[in-house]
């Protein structure tokens, strides 16, 4: 095992043991599954804590198939790649579900703080842009209690087509659309990445835990910090667990440099 792997393995081990989990097994990784060129960059919410899979042993960017954006520095353009490359996407079921419009994702492609979400709803379908809904103003008024504006971070989702009656994104929507958004994440390379939500935590993170062991800290996204906070469409319904959120975007503040200003109302 090279240097690099071995550094990745450790900080992999570290991590778990971070989480409470000790006990690990060897399993052997054929050569074959992990020298071959793959795209198993996708989202996997059903992973378990405790396997190790090509893409923790082997650090981004190796053996990779080349992807358009990287023959361009700028982000923005790498982005329009990305985005060309996405084209009018028919990968997965919900394409043919009723989607008006591809939610590609939005705003400054060098910002230091990232939001992503679950996934398009209907004013988000019919404008093409993320959370610009009931739950987007509210994203909006959590951004500028940070003392933020809405363009100077980037805001995506871990699918880009509105799933029917916006239910949650099935697992294979998620595997399918997801390359896109750490495509996205990799040209970006914010600072720190907000996970709004269970599902884009778990989609991103890979653990099945639930909301209250996953906020209120920090993880690591393949070298990004990443914290995890509640969904600002649970937080209409339960308004309450604001206070608990703002204290989540503190913590994100705090590690930007930011100076806290006022709750989140
Ligand atoms: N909810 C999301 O998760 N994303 C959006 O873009 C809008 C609502």
């Amino acid at each position: 095992m090279d240097a690099h792997t071995q550094q990745a393995l450790a900080a992999r081990l570290q991590y778990y043991r971070d989480l409470g989990i000790y006990d690990f097994y060897r399993r052997d990784v054929p050569a074959a599954a992990i020298e071959a060129p793959s795209v198993a960059t996708e989202c996997s919410p059903a992973r378990s804590a405790g396997s190790v899979t090509r893409e923790d042993v082997v650090p981004s960017g190796t053996a990779e198939i080349p992807k358009p954006e990287f023959s361009v520095t700028d982000r923005a353009a790498a982005l329009r790649l990305i985005n060309e490359d996405l084209g009018e996407c028919t990968r997965c079921v919900l394409s043919r579900l009723g989607r008006k419009t591809i939610v590609f994702g939005e705003g400054n492609p060098d910002a230091d703080l990232m939001f992503v979400g679950e996934g398009p709803g209907a004013d988000e379908d019919e404008q093409g842009r993320p959370f610009v809904g009931r739950a987007g103003q509210l994203l909006n008024k959590m951004i500028e209690a940070m003392g933020l504006k809405r363009e100077q971070v980037y805001i995506a989702n871990v699918v880009k087509c509105r799933p029917p009656g916006n239910r949650t994104p099935e697992r294979e929507e998620i595997e399918t659309c997801s390359p896109f958004l750490l495509r996205q994440i990799a040209v970006i390379q914010p600072k720190a990445i907000v996970a709004l939500g269970a599902v884009s935590a778990r989609c991103l993170l890979g653990l099945n835990e639930p909301m209250a062991r996953l906020r209120g800290r920090w993880f690591d996204f393949r070298g990004t910090r990443l914290a995890v906070t509640y969904h600002p469409a649970f937080l209409l319904r339960d308004p309450r667990q604001k206070k608990e959120t703002w204290k989540d975007l503190q913590m994100v503040m705090e590690y930007l440099g930011l100076k806290v200003r006022r709750g989140v109302e």
